[in-house]
């Protein structure tokens, strides 16, 4: 297989398994921040909870409806996070959203499945997909309680 092959069956495998067992599915009701984002395009929409101790982050979870994209990329988000210090997750979630943007470039690498991930760029339509969980963090972060749209 070529590795254009490879990255597309890598992509398949890690849609599905994400979309169809999405980790940290759930409501957190003493969220500190919270935030609800909405694509309108393809009819995504999801609220992310975060929840951290000083600088740390203790828990990111989400809840929401969505196509396979939005849901895989949602809890492919909140696995990388969930552990990480408030500005790792900021730069994670700025490296993210460069690698989407069109044009050739090499973003500073997203690693394991959200690198599989990156495969959605041969489908433009979907970016917003794969987007909106990650730009719905940011808007926790940057003050909770904010509704995000990709539009
Ligand atoms: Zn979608």
């Amino acid at each position: 297989m070529s590795a254009a092959t490879d990255l597309k069956s890598l992509y398949r495998q890690t849609v599905l398994d994400h979309s169809r067992n999405p980790r940290n599915f759930r409501r957190v009701e003493d969220a500190d921040a919270r935030a609800e984002g909405h694509n309108p395009l393809c009819g995504d929409k999801v609220t992310v909870f975060v929840r951290f101790d000083g600088d740390d982050i203790v828990d990111v979870a989400f809840e929401g409806v969505g196509c396979a994209i939005a849901l895989a990329s949602a809890s492919i988000m909140t696995e990388q996070v969930g552990h990480e210090t408030l500005a790792a997750a900021r730069q994670d979630a700025a490296a993210v959203l460069v690698g989407f943007e069109p044009g050739e470039h090499t973003p500073a690498a997203p690693a394991g499945d959200m690198a599989a991930l990156s495969g959605v760029r041969a489908y433009p339509s979907r970016i917003k997909c794969a987007t909106l969980p990650w730009k719905t963090l940011l808007a926790a972060l940057d003050g909770g309680d904010r509704a995000v749209t990709t539009e």
